[in-house]
């Protein structure tokens, strides 16, 4: 049918592509997606070739209007160079012109890396907040802490190798005490997931220097827990 189909694919391994995402890569009118190379190998590696096109949500106006015109016929699937389109990637502005136009849009789920290193990290996940990339500069980073310090929920970011230690270094400034996690390529021959306070953690990768992609966690306010009972138990004991 036709309609935007918002297709996942593997943040590394690629056994992680669904069935659904197969069927659908394969069959629809094109792929709209950011790197045709890099989708094109992903394509190579399923066995088929579908038409590519490429797509950010900074393209101009007619790259956006002729995809839109294409998939008010035709199937259209978008993805992004890994995991969940959207996140931290491109699509939003396309999701909302289709929606906007009643064009049908549905989602396949399937792998992203702020989901699989919370799950990997040890930390709290009851509530967690996804926050993007960490920010590159000092004073961005400082005020992005300073804004979330208080959030009672486990903070995940993206990061990449080379700005890790600036970025753990900042952590164990603006909110000292708090533990951190680090994951890295995660589904990948390296995987691995360090938690502990992030003095610790820069020291290992200060000796280790760290390489590929990083999901970067932060643990909720230790007295979160306990404070949000004890309003609990507060209210109660105003209102009996
Ligand atoms: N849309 C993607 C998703 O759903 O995971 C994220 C795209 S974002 C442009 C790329 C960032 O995601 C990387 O810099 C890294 O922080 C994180 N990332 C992607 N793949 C990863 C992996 N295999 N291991 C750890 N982090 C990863």
């Amino acid at each position: 049918d036709p309609g935007l189909y918002i297709v996942a694919t593997p943040i590394g391994n690629l056994g992680d592509i669904t069935m659904r995402a197969v069927d659908v890569l394969r069959g629809v009118e094109a792929v709209a997606c950011e790197d045709t190379r890099v989708t094109g190998k992903l394509m190579h590696h399923l066995g088929f070739k579908t038409r590519l096109i490429r797509y950010d949500d900074h393209a101009g106006e007619g790259d956006r209007e002729r995809l839109l015109a294409l998939m008010a016929e035709h199937p259209v699937a978008l993805v992004s160079d890994a995991g969940t389109p959207l996140i931290s990637d491109p699509g939003y502005r396309l999701v909302r012109e289709a929606r906007d136009r009643g064009i049908a849009v549905t989602s396949l789920p399937g792998p992203s890396a702020a989901v699989v290193g919370m799950t990997l990290s040890g930390l709290p996940n009851d509530r967690f907040l996804f926050a993007g990339f960490f920010p590159n500069k000092a004073k961005a980073r400082e005020d992005v802490l300073a804004e979330l310090r208080s959030v009672r929920a486990t903070l995940i970011f993206y990061e990449t190798a080379p700005r890790l230690e600036a970025a753990l270094t900042a952590i164990a400034t603006h909110l000292p005490g708090r533990e951190v996690s680090v994951a890295r390529e995660l589904t990948k021959k390296f995987e691995e997931c360090r938690t502990g306070l992030p003095e610790d953690i820069a020291a290992h990768y200060a000796v280790h220097p760290p390489k590929g992609e990083i999901v970067l966690m932060i643990a909720p306010p230790s007295d979160a827990p306990d404070e949000a009972l004890d309003v609990d138990a507060l209210l109660r004991s105003e209102l009996e």
